[in-house]
């Protein structure tokens, strides 16, 4: 993998590439040990990845990524906080990758609780919170649009923050394919 290829553009074809490989049912990783060891001492991550801690949203099977490609930085709800926002600078300054990947996801439980009225009554959570900030102003309580709404939110939020491309797309649990959303 050259340097040169690194672009934001290269890493995010890279991505959607390994998105269609998994969707194909074609993916080519599957984890082994000796590309754990190959990567052991010469990682070279591409990406950073910002998801939900989902179950069901593993980013190195869904973009079907190796060991050594993708920092994955996951909360719920992809949540920034301190940490979070420290991680993605550490990807970006520290490790050199050339795009910064917002990924939110359908049926995500954090977006729906931040939704409802009496969970956030109930309980007491910094995460839903931070989405509800977010969210504050959307004027809407569409699952869709809330939740590509809160993508777009940290995308512009990210970039204020690093000097790295960042992109944003959301994850469909029931297709398994990645949507890029326009986000200029
Ligand atoms: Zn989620």
């Amino acid at each position: 993998m050259p340097d040169q290829r690194r672009t934001p553009d290269w890493a995010l074809a890279e991505l959607v590439a390994g998105n269609q490989r998994f969707v194909d049912g074609s993916s080519r990783y599957g984890h082994r040990i000796a590309a754990a060891l190959a990567a052991a001492t010469n990682p070279r991550p591409y990406a950073a990845i910002v998801g939900c801690m989902d179950s069901r949203v593993p980013v190195e099977a869904v973009f079907d990524q190796d060991f050594g490609a993708v920092c994955a930085i996951r909360t719920a709800g992809h949540a920034l906080d301190r940490i979070a926002v420290a991680s993605v600078t550490m990807a970006v300054e520290t490790l050199g990758v050339a795009l910064v990947l917002v990924l939110g996801h359908t049926r995500c439980a954090a977006i729906a609780a931040t939704l409802e009225p009496r969970w956030s009554d109930e309980h007491d959570n910094a995460a839903t919170e931070m989405i509800a900030r977010n969210i504050g102003t959307m004027g809407t309580v569409d699952v869709r649009a809330v939740t590509r709404g809160h993508v777009v939110a940290t995308v512009r939020t990210l970039r204020g923050i690093v000097a790295s491309a960042v992109a944003g797309a959301v994850y469909d649990v029931d297709t398994g394919r990645v949507e890029v959303l326009p986000t200029a």
